[in-house]
């Protein structure tokens, strides 16, 4: 019952294609998105575990350190770390390059264009190995990669992994440990299912995982699990920095370097507060931005229609989801707030 509706989520010819890549070679590397997220380490351990299983020499390579809060997920503290922010790194530029050059094939997950890799993207990229692509983003960019696995509907990569594994005839090779991994990456791309996550196939998957017996209450205790700094700045930012435009029923908030090291802010610690506004009845946008060492970073987020991935795109370099999205400013955070709000005008139609 619960294959057969979702056996066919992926088209039998791109797993046939990635088949034949994965028979074919034996060093392969698994890549994911800079700054990564519960479904971008959920997705990625579990493929590389999975490789792992099949005999292949699989590492994952993670370009920036996964936050704390993630530390739950099994398996992270063992893999490969280039984050050259990280002091002391936990791997060298050069091993993490010669990982990359090594590599007969890659698997990335969760992200849609080669500048989501960060710093290690571009000798990714310059390498002449196969790149599977396995992806739950709008438009990928096809000609970056040799076989595209794209589906926009699913709740997370990381469902798309198990589809994967799945459609390779290899169910019995999920074990406990990958299942966790898997229903992590699904558990924190849908806000612990309450968004994204309407299809059927969502929960087939999840009936699936569950077979393994580990621990999924103990999951979501973990996940929403954080460090006193962290409950403060939330009170910080809902009391003093919340800022609401009634008018376009849009929120936002900004944290200066200044104010994120007066709460030793570590990464991670803000990741989520951006979604707090939308519990604000009436509220249907809500805008984050953070000061960072070169760049302000935006995070987007909103309800219904409303599109934030077209007001990244057009106004912060960015792009995502329609209901989750980001980008970059290039100025001050007080010219990156007032451009949101000149923005906001534009986007009435979707209120
Ligand atoms: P977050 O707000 O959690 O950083 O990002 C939410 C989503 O927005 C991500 O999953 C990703 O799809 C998208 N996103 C965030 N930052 C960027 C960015 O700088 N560029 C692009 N293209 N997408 C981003
Ligand atoms: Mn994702």
């Amino acid at each position: 019952m619960i294959t057969e509706a979702i056996e066919r989520t992926i088209d039998q010819n791109l797993i046939e294609a990635a088949r034949n890549l994965i028979d074919r070679y034996n060093n392969i590397v698994v890549c994911t998105h800079m700054s990564p997220d519960g479904d971008a380490v959920g997705s990625s351990l579990a493929m590389v575990g999975y490789l792992r299983k099949k005999g292949k020499n699989a590492v994952v390579i993670y370009n920036d350190m996964p936050g704390d809060n993630l530390r739950f997920i099994p398996g992270i503290a063992n893999e490969m770390v280039y984050d050259p922010q990280c002091q002391p790194a936990n791997n060298t530029r050069e091993e993490a390059e010669k990982a990359v050059k090594e590599a007969e094939c890659f698997v990335i997950t969760d992200l849609n264009v080669p500048s989501r890799l960060g710093d290690l993207g571009s000798v990714v990229m310059a390498s002449q190995a196969p790149k599977i692509l396995i992806d739950h983003h709008l438009n990928p960019s096809e000609t970056d990669f040799d076989v595209v696995i794209s589906h926009p509907e699913a709740s997370a990569a990381s469902e798309l992994v198990y589809s994967f594994i799945l459609q390779m005839g290899d169910d019995a090779l999920v074990d406990k440990t990958i299942a966790t991994q898997i229903y992590s990456g699904m558990m924190t791309d849908t806000g612990q299912f309450v968004f994204a996550s309407n299809r059927p196939q969502v929960y087939m998957i999840v009936a699936r995982l569950l077979q393994e017996d580990f621990n999924k209450e103990q999951l979501h205790r973990d996940l929403v699990l954080e460090p006193e700094r962290r409950t403060r700045l939330k009170g910080f930012v809902l009391q003093q920095k919340l800022q609401i435009v009634r008018e376009h029923k849009a929120a936002y908030f900004s944290l200066s370097k200044a104010e994120l090291k007066r709460f030793n802010h570590q990464k991670g610690d803000s990741e989520g507060f951006v979604n707090m506004p939308l519990d604000i009845s009436g509220i249907m946008v809500s805008a984050f931005f953070r000061e960072e060492k070169n760049i302000i970073k935006v995070s987007l987020r909103s309800k219904g229609e409303y599109p934030v991935n077209l007001l990244a795109q057009k106004f912060y370099h960015g792009g995502g989801h329609r209901n989750a999205a980001g980008g970059e400013f290039l100025g001050t955070l007080e010219q990156a707030e007032q451009l949101f709000v000149k923005a906001l005008p534009i986007f009435d139609k979707f209120l």
